[in-house]
């Protein structure tokens, strides 16, 4: 291995694709840590390395995920949990707002420095897309199989429609049951908290929102990616391998099925205890960080500097970490990414 974007390239020879489109998500519910914008800096990189490389076109694709919970409530009587979405709790203004707020000065920097040029689409717009939903479908197909691939240890794979009424939904589907499917239409009932029982509808052309977990709903994009004409690239952070390897086996529970798509995984940025940044562990102030961590690393709003400067310290650091592929596939704790942009002569 001489770059870690090679990769990709039996992929490229295999299906003689003239374009690649490399894949990568947003997340809306908080600010980014250091881990994401390493990733989301790599995509950038790692398109720029490709259409140098192997002279193609490459362009990057950002998913924001606005189907996150946005809200919580739970059933008195049942212990059930409800949720509401960001997009269903706050709309789609706000949630561009956001995308723009927390990445947009970022991308328009890595996008200038490397001429590749990108998207963002949220969950809401992807699973509008009739091939979307149509792969949706297939998955209830070879649903026996695929639930417990997808989720080895119950079977059990929540698939969740907001209520017409109030946008909230089952976190755990607990009250979903599926009544027919079959290619053209699936029809399911599902309980809200404040309005009981109802029905929901799935159609290619249309019908309810449909809320899916992280993995089958990434099983329905990498799909859908697939049906592409440029060559689909997923990025990722190196945590999400383990979770690849069951998307791996998901694609194998599909008739005549395709290949999984190539994966790139970028370096996890890991606090002194070797734990991955979260949001999760620093909001519960657990994140066992070394003191020397900068408040940034932590949360990308309190860089002090422009968002060209971040951008450009991103670029330096990213592209140290793709000098060679040893460098690439490694974690690296925030007190050792100080002593890179020390040495560097950036901190
Ligand atoms: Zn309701």
């Amino acid at each position: 291995m001489e770059h870690s974007v090679d990769f990709i390239r039996p992929h490229l020879r295999a299906r003689a694709a003239g374009r690649v489109a490399l894949y990568a998500g947003v997340q809306i519910n908080g600010a980014p840590h250091l881990g994401t914008s390493v990733m989301q800096t790599a995509a950038f990189l790692l398109a720029e390395a490709a259409r140098d490389r192997f002279g193609v076109p490459a362009e990057l694709r950002f998913g924001a995920l606005d189907n996150a919970p946005y809200e919580t409530r739970v059933c008195p009587r049942t212990g059930t949990q409800y949720t509401r979405s960001y997009h269903h709790a706050v709309g789609p203004a706000r949630i561009e707002e956001l995308v723009k707020r927390f990445y947009g000065g970022l991308f328009d920097a890595l996008s200038a420095a490397t001429g590749v040029p990108y998207t963002v689409e949220t969950y809401t717009q992807q699973q509008q897309v009739p091939v979307f939903r149509a792969e949706f479908l297939a998955s209830l197909a070879s649903w026996g199989l695929l639930r417990w691939t997808l989720a080895p240890s119950s079977g059990h794979v929540p698939v969740s429609f907001p209520c017409p009424r109030c946008g909230w939904l089952q976190k755990h589907g607990e009250g979903t049951e599926l009544l027919a499917a079959d290619a053209g239409r699936a029809r399911f009932t599902a309980v809200c908290l404040g309005h009981g029982c109802y029905e929901a509808e799935v159609r290619p052309d249309g019908g309810t929102y449909v809320g899916l977990t992280t993995l089958h709903r990434n099983a329905v994009k990498e799909r859908l990616a697939d049906r592409d004409a440029a060559l689909p690239v997923i990025v990722k952070g190196a945590d999400w391998a383990g979770g690849c390897r069951l998307l791996d086996e998901a694609f194998l529970c599909f008739p005549g099925s395709v290949r999984p798509p190539a994966r790139v995984f970028t370096p996890v940025i890991l606090s002194a205890s070797g734990a991955k940044l979260s949001k999760s562990l620093m909001q519960e102030g657990k994140a066992d960080l070394s003191p020397d961590t900068p408040p940034w690393m932590l949360d990308a709003t309190r860089w002090e500097g422009t968002a060209e400067e971040y951008a450009s310290m991103l670029h330096r650091l990213v592209s140290l970490m793709l000098s060679e592929p040893r460098h690439f596939e490694r974690g690296y704790t925030t007190s050792e990414v100080v002593r890179l942009l020390g040495r560097d002569g950036w901190a």
